[in-house]
C-alpha cells in the first residue's frame, strides 16, 4: 500500500524500512546485503574516466553510460544528501558462467548478462518499495550497460528515436556514476578481485560478483 508522504520520518520507522528492504533484497536473490552509511560511497574522477580507459564498447551507446551520465561534482553533491544506502551483491554461481571464449557465443553472453539483468532487477524493485513508502528520493544504481542486460545489444532506442524501451527498469551502472565500486566493496569486507572476461579458467578465479546499491533516505 502507498503510504503517505511524512514531514519527518523517524529514526524508527527508517530502521526498519531499511532492514525490511535488506529481508527483501535477500529473498529476490541476492547472496549478501549490507545497510551502509552513504558517506561511506565516494565518487571519483578516475573511476567515470575508466569508461573510457581502455574505451568500454558500451561507451556512448545509451544514455545511462558515460558522456550521457552526470559528471563526477553533481553526482558528488546528490549524494552527500542521502543518510542510508542498501548495497548488496549476487554471486556468480558457477563460475564458469562468468568465462566469455574468445568466440563470445550467444549462450556466453546471455549467462554472464543474466547477473546484471537480476542486479538491475533487485535495484529497481528495492527503488519502486521505497518511493511508494514515501522515500520518494530513493535512487538505485546496478552494474553493466542497460543496452546489454535489457536490449540484447540491440540499437539504443532513447538515443535513436527519444524513446526508452524500459524506462523505469534502464538506469546507470554504479561505476558509470563515478562510484567507486571496489573500494566499497572491499569497505564492507567482501572480496572483490580485478577480473577480465579473458579469464579462461573458473579454478583460477577465487569469486565473481555483480553489485548494486539503493540510496534510501
Ligand atoms: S532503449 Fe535500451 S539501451 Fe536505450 S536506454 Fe533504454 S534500456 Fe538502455
Amino acid at each position: 500500500m502507498v503510504r503517505v508522504v511524512p514531514k519527518e520520518v523517524s529514526e524508527e520507522t527508517l530502521r526498519a524500512d531499511i532492514e525490511r528492504y535488506k529481508e527483501i533484497a535477500l529473498e529476490l536473490g541476492a547472496s549478501a546485503c549490507e545497510i551502509i552509511p552513504a558517506d561511506w560511497v565516494s565518487v571519483d574522477e578516475r573511476v567515470r574516466l575508466k569508461c573510457f580507459v581502455p574505451r568500454c564498447p558500451r561507451v556512448g551507446e545509451s544514455p545511462n553510460c558515460p558522456p550521457y551520465t552526470p559528471g563526477t561534482d553533481e553526482v558528488r553533491r546528490a549524494l552527500i544528501k542521502y543518510q542510508w544506502a542498501i548495497l548488496f551483491k549476487i554471486n556468480v554461481e558457477p563460475l564458469s558462467d562468468y568465462l566469455i571464449s574468445q568466440s563470445r557465443t550467444p549462450a556466453e553472453r546471455r549467462r554472464i548478462l543474466h547477473y546484471h539483468r537480476k542486479t538491475n532487477e533487485v535495484v529497481s524493485e528495492l527503488e519502486g518499495l521505497a518511493f511508494r513508502d514515501g522515500y520518494y528520493l530513493a535512487m538505485g544504481f546496478g552494474g553493466g550497460s542497460c543496452k546489454d542486460y535489457l536490449c540484447n545489444g540491440l540499437v539504443c532506442q532513447f538515443l535513436d528515436s527519444g524513446r526508452c524501451r524500459l524506462p523505469l527498469r534502464a538506469r546507470p551502472a554504479m561505476e558509470a556514476m563515478g562510484i567507486n565500486v571496489f573500494e566499497l566493496i572491499t569497505r564492507v569486507g567482501w572480496e572483490v578481485y580485478p577480473l577480465t572476461y579473458a579469464e579462461e579458467d573458473p579454478s583460477s578465479i577465487p569469486c565473481a560478483i555483480s553489485v548494486g546499491i539503493v540510496f534510501i533516505h
